[in-house]
């Protein structure tokens, strides 16, 4: 039995487990199938406050781990599949085991959004991705294509600038999202091109991407793009789903939370995007995971049965 259970490992979770075991309060943190979230595979972080020349995104996650685990948090790798609500305590069920707590911050984050178009999922891994700082390196002097005008899309594409010899932006508008700074750096890259008022409508390929099938939204017009790599940057979906009809969430699965990061069951809190669609930056994150960390603490204080403070550092 663990005084507050953490579901998830990117900067919400571990900030929230940063101040949890700083209470001695006895905390769990169980990672997702991925440790970090996304900031994990975010290469290179440049406005989180602390680090004023940047720091790429593991090591960051890692050293919130590290501070985590100082005061004696525990990691395991686990990913959660069920959640017994009617508590406390509360049950979470896991791949690999269960866990007991009486309190839980929920800190799931959010997946990239899919274009579901055809050859998209067929062809993932093979040339298809979501994430250039994960697979960038293996596309050299190619041609890559980047979909979405946010500012994931230009910060990834300029992450892919380093390696492809061209970069087709593919926007459904005319106009960027993306912030002016990130506008204005993809606009003086060489390499970059934008094919503006278009969406994808198929990938193809045998073996790996070899073109997409690209509709302009305007004309009607109907073309084909050479590439062998096409990154897809359209937005985010809450990783939510286990939580339906148990925590009161939004039309799009957004867990509904007030200035306190409480769900609509008491003792079970929520921080970062898997209540947020707006902000998703990792310390707007991290200051949600240190809000329901306190919260949970003065929960489980409240129930007068705090468990003895754990001593050592564990992790897995
Ligand atoms: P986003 O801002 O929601 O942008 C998603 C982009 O995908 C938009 O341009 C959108 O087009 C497009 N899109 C959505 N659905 C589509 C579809 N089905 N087909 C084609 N295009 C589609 O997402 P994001 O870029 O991931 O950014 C999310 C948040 O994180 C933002 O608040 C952003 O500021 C923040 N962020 C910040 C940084 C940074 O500070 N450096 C880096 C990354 C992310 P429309 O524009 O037409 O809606």
């Amino acid at each position: 039995m663990y005084d507050i259970a953490i579901i998830g490992s990117g900067p919400g979770g571990l900030s929230a487990a940063i101040y949890a075991a700083r209470a001695r309060l006895s905390t769990l943190v169980i990672t997702g199938d991925e440790f970090g979230g996304q900031i994990a595979s975010t290469h290179e972080v440049e406005n989180y406050p602390g680090f004023d020349d940047g720091i790429m995104g593991p090591d960051l996650t890692l050293k919130m781990r590290a501070q985590a685990e100082r005061f004696g948090a525990e990691v395991v790798t686990d990913f959660i599949t069920d959640i017994d609500v009617d508590g406390p305590p509360f049950t979470l069920t896991g791949r690999l085991g269960t866990y007991e707590a009486r309190s839980v911050v929920v800190a799931t984050g959010a997946s990239p959004r899919k274009l579901d178009v055809p050859g998209e999922a067929e062809l993932i891994g093979r040339g298809v991705s979501y994430c250039a700082t994960c697979d960038g390196a293996f596309f050299p002097d190619v041609p890559v294509a980047v979909v979405g005008g946010g500012d994931s899309a230009l910060q990834e594409g300029l992450f892919l600038n380093r390696f492809a010899s061209k970069i087709t932006v593919i926007h459904r508008r005319d106009e960027l999202r993306a912030g002016a700074y990130l506008q204005q750096r993809s606009f003086n890259e060489p390499k970059f091109e934008f094919l503006w008022d278009s969406v994808v409508t198929e990938v193809v390929g045998e073996q790996g991407v070899q073109r997409l099938g690209v509709k302009n939204l305007k004309t009607g017009e109907e073309s084909t793009l050479a590439v062998e790599g096409v990154f897809i940057f359209v937005g985010h979906e809450p990783n939510t789903e286990i939580f339906a009809g148990k925590l009161d969430s939004d039309e799009r699965g957004y867990i509904l939370a007030d200035a306190h990061m409480r769900t609509s069951v008491p003792g079970i809190f929520v921080a970062g995007e898997a209540q947020d669609s707006h902000f998703r930056q990792a310390i707007t994150t991290a200051g949600d995971g240190a809000k329901a960390a306190m919260e949970a603490i003065e929960y489980v204080e409240r129930l007068g049965e705090v468990a003895p403070a754990v001593s050592e550092t564990t992790s897995v």
